[in-house]
């Protein structure tokens, strides 16, 4: 019998009732586990979550939260390599993939402890400076921001269970808010370890964390206007969940991190070689790669002069020839298998999509030749490159996104103007890079391109020794994008409690409120 998940609801670890979905093992195909919210209340989830939790949590102040983010920090460090057994098991992550997964969690929990002691000894944050509204400074205003009264629910995507449960949690947690999170239920196993390690720590106030490892069922039906939505996933299910109507009617915040077909594009001036040529090589490969491409950020489109395109495809197929597929715990495998059945079936049926338009370069939609791996038995893809017929006549590769390892090269005439218009095809992205050492034509890019993204990453010769590539989010900068992306934002250091707080202006005289609410 294959072990069932538990919910972690009103402070209790609780089955959900039959039916119970099953959980597999990408690289053997096998039943791990099995998972179901049946017979949870959803609603009484939500209002203990509210009345326990956000009370605790509303009680302390940034500096006493980001002590709990680094005890939430360190006791999953703690447990760090049992995460990445489940991480390798349920995912098919190799280790360097539920590294990047486990310890982007612990880092993003352990960097918002850092900006939580900054803030200090107290529970409200100003919003910019006070200003003059009356004739003399007596009548004052200043913004602030308070935590909302509500509860933020967190519904994930499958492919980060431990980074995308803790990015979410740690904006949350310090900006006061309890979180009931939902992560997809085929990768629940990692999510439902990392809550337990919290739990059994005690280093969360009862109520601040709650888990469903099944259906969300009809969670956000009971949804109030001091609640948050925060959600990440496929642009189609960010629509039905947005439009849910009740929702709409209490104007509930909702944050949809979705789709993105990021572009990098490779500026005119890189000669083969260079540092700059290196690194966009390395960017590609380790986005068509990493996590078997199945990363919200990585690179689908790559904008590539059409000079530069022999040597381009020259250079990518000789990296990728020499990646090794299989077994994801093995030593020496670069790639594991995609994480469920049907990720492999659509990504699949994306890339035959993409062949009306496009030739493929290198690998097949056959089973690659695997490393400890039994063939048939998994849910294998090689890594597969494809180039444009027409770059600007193309359609499905400005709005379809494959996510697995797939990317398309765009061979283009070397012009700003024409490599914006192209990327501008996507509609919206979490993130672009260019790389160039050419200050022009990244300015230009900029100012082109910058409205379509959250995110602009600009790779150099100078930087190439320090980047960790355009598909890590860092906590820092913000994550999220317009238009397809979802038009969210998430992260950002201080940005990222924004969403979970109430911008509040205060009207009144100065010396009361600088009392109250002292300047910095
Ligand atoms: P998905 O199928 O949309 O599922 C995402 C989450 O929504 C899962 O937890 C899922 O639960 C839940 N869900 C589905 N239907 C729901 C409903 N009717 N009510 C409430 N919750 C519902 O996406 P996915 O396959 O997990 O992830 C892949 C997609 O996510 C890709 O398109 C990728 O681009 C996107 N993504 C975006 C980002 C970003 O930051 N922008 C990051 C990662 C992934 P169940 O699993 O229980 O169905």
């Amino acid at each position: 019998m294959s072990e069932v998940l538990e919910n972690y609801v009103r402070g209790r670890w609780q089955a959900g009732k039959a039916p119970l979905a099953d959980l597999h093992d990408p690289t053997t195909g096998e039943v791990i586990a099995r998972a179901s919210t049946g017979g949870i209340d959803m609603k009484g989830a939500l209002d203990w979550a509210r009345d326990v939790g956000g009370k605790a949590l509303r009680a302390m102040t940034f500096a006493q939260r980001a002590e709990m983010l680094l005890a939430a920090s360190k006791a999953i460090h703690a447990h760090r390599d049992a995460l990445l057994e489940v991480g390798i098991r349920n995912g098919g992550n190799t280790r360097k993939d539920a590294k990047f997964d486990v310890d982007g969690a612990i880092g993003t929990l352990a960097a918002y402890a850092d900006w939580g002691k900054k803030l200090g000894d107290t529970d409200a944050m100003l919003d910019g400076e006070g200003i003059q509204l009356g004739r003399t400074p007596r009548l004052w205003g200043q913004h602030v921001l308070l935590p909302r009264h509500g509860v933020a629910v967190h519904v994930n995507a499958f492919n980060f269970p431990a980074w995308g449960l803790a990015e979410k949690a740690a904006c949350a947690w310090l900006a006061g808010m309890p979180v009931v999170s939902k992560p997809a239920t085929a990768t629940a196993m990692l999510a439902e370890r990392v809550v337990r390690v919290l739990v059994d720590a005690k280093v969360l106030p009862e109520g601040a964390l709650s888990l469903l490892c099944g259906s969300a069922g009809d969670l956000l039906d009971h949804m109030t206007a001091q609640d948050v939505l925060a959600f990440t996933g496929s642009a189609d299910t960010g629509y039905l969940l947005r439009s849910k109507e009740r929702l709409l009617r209490r104007s509930v915040r909702v944050n949809v991190e979705a789709d993105s077909l990021n572009s990098a594009v490779l500026g005119p001036d890189v000669e083969p070689g260079t540092e700059t040529w290196n690194l966009f090589l390395r960017d590609v490969v380790t986005d068509m790669t990493q996590k078997a491409g199945q990363k919200c950020t990585a690179i689908r489109r790559v904008l590539v002069p059409a000079a530069r395109l022999a040597d381009v495809e020259a250079d990518l197929k000789e990296r990728l020839t020499a990646l090794k597929i299989g077994h994801p715990g093995q030593e020496g495998v670069g790639m594991g298998p995609l994480s469920t059945a049907s990720q492999l079936r659509d990504a699949k049926a994306g890339v035959t999509k993409l062949l009306a338009e496009s030739t493929i370069v290198f690998g097949t939609l056959d089973e690659p030749a695997l490393v400890g791996a039994t063939p048939g038995a998994g849910w294998f893809l090689s890594p597969v490159l494809l180039r444009t017929k027409d770059a600007s006549a193309a359609k499905t590769v400005h709005e379809h996104e494959v996510f697995g390892p797939v990317s398309t090269l765009l061979p283009w005439d070397g012009t700003p103007a024409a490599a914006a218009d192209l990327v501008r095809k996507g509609e919206g992205s979490l993130v672009a890079s260019v790389f160039s050492d050419d200050r022009d034509f990244v300015r230009q890019m900029i100012v082109a391109i910058g409205p379509w993204h959250g995110r602009l990453y600009l790779g150099s010769e100078h930087m190439a020794g320090q980047s960790p590539g355009p598909g890590t989010v860092l906590p820092g900068t913000i994550h999220g994008g317009p238009g397809r992306a979802g038009g969210g934002e998430e992260l950002g250091a201080f940005r990222g409690l924004a969403l979970y707080q109430q911008r509040v202006a205060l009207e009144g005289d100065r010396a009361a409120i600088e009392k109250m609410f002292p300047p910095k």
